[in-house]
């Protein structure tokens, strides 16, 4: 299963946001062990929009989409999707239901034609209300390839994201990742000449060739951090899989070592 990310919106063109929603959903998937090869940003805009999607399709199974699913003009990326599969946008009831009980748990009992707008969803697809705003997820499946539409507010995004995560993406994959993280002591504690990436990955050896677990070092500002990760059937499996070479880092890297801990984020 390969999947890729395309972020909607000229805000992110401009720098005017950092793209937050492409991490998080990326690390969503790893954790899920689906591959992911492609982020694209691009801006507002229909035509642009609709060539990143049959770009994204050519080369991947999966499309995760965020942003542009709000009530403006400047909204258009279910009108994109629903195009590129040749759909109509219709009117769907349960949506314009959730919306209007929104809007009058803020106490606005008057739809406006924009909002009217967010209860229009691409034909065939499977709209997924969102806990937490007005713009629902929507799922569009052609063939085996699937567009996931996700809103742009990151709050948003996590909350529909988990959503799709439970109907849908969990099936995509049979395995679950996990990823120990080890840190080594920073400048402060050791001499860079100790501590620096190239020291500690020459210290690992032929560990760093391991397929599962996977031994990866990173050069962060505080130290090196080393993240083993591992699949499996289970989490427990995957831990099985991790123990072993942990305890060997430990062993080689001794009193170099800060801590040792799951990676959560
Ligand atoms: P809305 O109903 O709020 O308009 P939307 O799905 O249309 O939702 P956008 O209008 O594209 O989303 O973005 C709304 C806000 O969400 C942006 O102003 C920004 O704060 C945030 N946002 C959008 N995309 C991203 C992203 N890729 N990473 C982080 N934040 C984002």
């Amino acid at each position: 299963m390969v999947a890729e990310i395309i972020c909607v919106g000229t805000e992110l063109l401009l720098g005017n946001i950092v793209n937050t929603n492409a991490q998080y959903i990326s690390r969503e998937m790893a954790r899920r062990g689906i591959d992911l090869y492609y982020h694209t940003v691009v801006g507002d805009n229909g035509e642009r929009v609709k060539e990143v999607i049959d770009i994204a399709l050519k080369r991947s199974d999966l499309i995760i989409m965020t942003g542009g699913l709000g009530p403006t003009k400047d909204d258009l990326t279910k009108e994109a999707a629903a195009s590129f599969f040749g759909k109509k946008l219709v009117f769907d009831r349960r949506q314009y239901q959730h919306v209007k009980e929104k809007l009058e748990s803020y106490g606005i009992y008057e739809m406006a034609d924009s909002q009217k707008k967010q209860a229009m969803v691409p034909e065939d697809s499977l709209v997924i209300t969102n806990p937490v705003g007005l713009a629902p997820g929507l799922i569009m499946a052609q063939g085996d390839k699937a567009i996931i539409m996700l809103p742009g507010p990151p709050k948003e995004m996590k909350a529909v994201l988990s959503e799709c995560c439970n109907l849908f993406i969990n099936k995509l994959s049979n395995q679950v990742f996990v990823s120990i993280n080890i840190k080594i002591k920073g400048p402060d504690e050791l001499p860079l000449s100790v501590i620096g990436e190239g020291p500690i990955a020459d210290e690992l050896g032929d560990i760093l060739d391991n397929s599962n677990p996977t031994v990866a070092t990173y050069a962060k500002e505080d130290g090196v951090l080393i993240r083993v990760t591992a699949s499996g059937h289970t989490r427990e499996d995957a831990l099985i899989a991790i123990k072993p070479v942990v305890t060997k880092i430990a062993e080689i890297l001794k009193d170099k070592i800060a801590w040792v801990k799951e990676d959560t984020d």
